[in-house]
């Protein structure tokens, strides 16, 4: 299971990639969440048409999906051929089906086959066994937890962790937490929420999707602790082995 972490901003990020995980197992690959400034770091990742074998979309917030447009309209002017899963949120399809529409406006269709599959009830993703639960936020959001035969992953998407987010994120080898901020706050991420969690042994807990202003902050709060550190684009994670 490899991990490479796209992008680690928050909406208005003035300098980072909307947040965005690239998860690959063999030949399968994953994109979790597609702001409007993932389609360029893909790019820029050399990918081609074919590559991605499935999206998940946590919610709906535009620095969670708008870059739908771009990335299908990409897939389909150089003629991409195998079909693509997009897991969403039932209640939230009709918002994402519009950026798939406008991919390949004024045509209808892309070329390729395009099958959306509910978020809420999902048992697995590719290789791995895959679970959801949601978070508090002002949009549904739903956090996500893959185990692969080497490792959990959990990536919290934005918001507040629910009870079974937090037990998810206790499971996982590498834990993507949200942490928009130093203090608790209504539905979003903080140190003050994250830092006294329940941890696996010799887990590792990036923190993402950090407000510009409070960055400074939550890196200089992370000292000491060591089994987290702060999100970065274009940072990768090898798990190969980390359960055995
Ligand atoms: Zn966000
Ligand atoms: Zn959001």
């Amino acid at each position: 299971m490899h991990v490479k972490m796209l992008g680690c901003g928050d909406a208005y990020d003035p300098k980072r990639t909307n947040s965005s995980l690239l998860i690959r197992e063999g030949d399968f690959e994953l994109l979790i969440d597609c702001g409007p400034t993932v389609p360029q770091a893909l790019f820029a990742n050399a990918m081609t048409a074919e590559d991605i074998s499935c999206i998940y979309i946590s919610h709906c917030h535009p620095d969670h999906c708008l870059g739908l447009t771009t990335l299908l309209n990409y897939m389909k002017s150089f003629k991409r051929s195998k079909p693509l899963s997009i897991f969403r949120q039932a209640s939230q399809h009709q918002a994402l089906y519009r950026l798939m529409e406008f991919a390949s406006w004024p045509e209808k269709g892309l070329g390729f086959e395009l099958y959306w599959k509910d978020s809420e009830n999902l048992t697995e993703i590719g290789p791995w066994r895959a679970e959801t639960t949601p978070s508090s936020h002002s949009v549904p959001n739903r956090s996500l937890q893959l185990t692969g035969q080497d490792a959990t992953v959990f990536y919290s998407g934005d918001g507040l962790l629910s009870p079974q987010g937090e037990r998810f994120a206790a499971q996982a080898d590498l834990a993507f937490i949200e942490c928009e901020y130093m203090t608790a706050a209504n539905g979003h991420g903080s140190w003050a929420d994250v830092k006294d969690l329940q941890k696996k042994a010799g887990s590792r807990w990036v923190l993402y999707h950090i407000d510009d202003a409070s960055r400074l902050a939550v890196a200089d709060a992370i000292t000491g602790h060591a089994e987290f550190s702060l999100g970065e684009d274009g940072r990768e994670f090898d798990l190969a082995g980390v359960m055995a």
